[in-house]
């Protein structure tokens, strides 16, 4: 019987030019110095979250039901502080509602709440996820009510990366973070926060901020990943691999104002314009990406109006189960680029 023989001879040759192929490669690598991208982890190991997209929504339109008129000084917004935190302690996380004296031409408090799951090997680096959940003053088209896509959107989308990362170890810790002033007079509890985490020399791998999300694909418009100015190099071969090669989600161009889409995908849309959101600590020295359905908030007709609410996005999705997908699709690619980030 020969086979055997051969069989016998094979794996030696493989080993052979696996170890050639290694060697060449130690070597390209010690020549490339430091542009090496950075390591694309295998993310068929990691535990899916069990969430769908329906069950999102249903907890996004809940929430703003019984939070609406969030704005800073009005009595909802601590009460959708204390729930957040509530939810977030009962989870497991170290939770605190910090507050902050902000200067300016009225001088008050501003609150964020902040949840905490230490990592395993790196507990002094964090992953954090970012969004404001207060809403918009009234504006001259009347009183933001619900504020549902600006930003109950993205305030309940942090409520399942919580739910989430309390089953699931990390390297770095988690920090779910929910500032409670940002659109009702500027970015102040963000700026407030940020700074503050600088100042005392706080390590973040990287702050991923969720404002106005799950009006994208499969809604014919762009899932839309903006990076912080420097951090392209890292952000953008991990965006590659957890949308377009992990997810199999299309890759396509930034997409026009409603009622203009055609054609849902995600985008690479280039590194941020703009100082809101985690643009905020993009100016404290942060690296940051940030997630946003559709191109710009100019693009949703609802935006800061009375009729921003989840009924509006639905019409602005085209349909309730496109919203539910494009919720879900948006989750998982904020969850995935987590782990990426946390196992290079
Ligand atoms: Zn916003």
């Amino acid at each position: 019987m020969t086979a055997p023989l051969t069989h016998r001879h094979k794996p030696r040759l493989r080993g052979l030019i696996t170890a050639t192929v290694v060697g060449l490669l130690l070597l390209a690598g010690q020549r490339s110095g430091h542009a090496r991208p950075p390591r694309l982890p295998d993310l068929n190991g990691v535990p899916r979250p069990a969430f769908t997209g329906t069950e999102i929504v249903a907890a996004l339109e809940d929430f703003v039901a019984r939070f609406p008129l969030r704005q800073a000084m009005l009595p909802n917004n601590d009460a959708a502080a204390q729930f957040l935190a509530g939810e977030a302690k009962d989870l497991g996380y170290d939770t605190r509602i910090l507050e902050f004296d902000t200067e300016g031409t009225v001088p008050r408090t501003v609150k964020v709440v902040e949840a905490l799951k230490r990592g395993t090997r790196k507990p002094n680096e964090w992953i954090v996820f970012l969004a404001h959940y207060d809403i918009a003053n009234a504006t001259f088209t009347g009183i933001t009510h619900e504020g549902a896509y600006d930003n109950g959107s993205g305030a309940n989308l942090l409520r399942f990366y919580a739910r989430a990362f309390s089953k699931l170890d990390t390297r770095r810790s988690i920090a779910i973070v929910w500032p409670g002033d940002e659109d009702t007079t500027g970015f102040v509890s963000t700026a407030a926060y940020a700074k503050a985490l600088r100042e005392r020399g706080q390590k973040v791998s990287a702050v991923l901020g969720f404002d106005m999300v799950g009006i994208g694909y499969p809604a014919p418009y762009c899932i839309c990943i903006y990076w912080g100015q420097s951090f392209g190099r890292v952000a953008v071969p991990i965006i590659d691999h957890v949308n377009f090669e992990y997810l199999g989600l299309p890759k396509g161009e930034a997409t026009p104002a409603w009622p203009l889409g055609t054609e849902g995908n995600v985008c690479e849309c280039g590194p941020a314009r703009g100082d809101y959101g985690e643009g905020q600590f993009a100016l404290n020295g942060y690296p940051t990406i940030r997630w946003h359905g559709m191109s710009d908030p100019g693009a949703y007709p609802f935006w800061h109006t009375p009729m921003d609410t989840v009924e509006g996005m639905e019409l602005v999705a085209g349909s309730r189960a496109n919203l539910e997908d494009g919720m879900l699709n948006t989750f998982l690619s904020g969850y995935y680029t987590a782990i990426a980030l946390d196992r290079r």
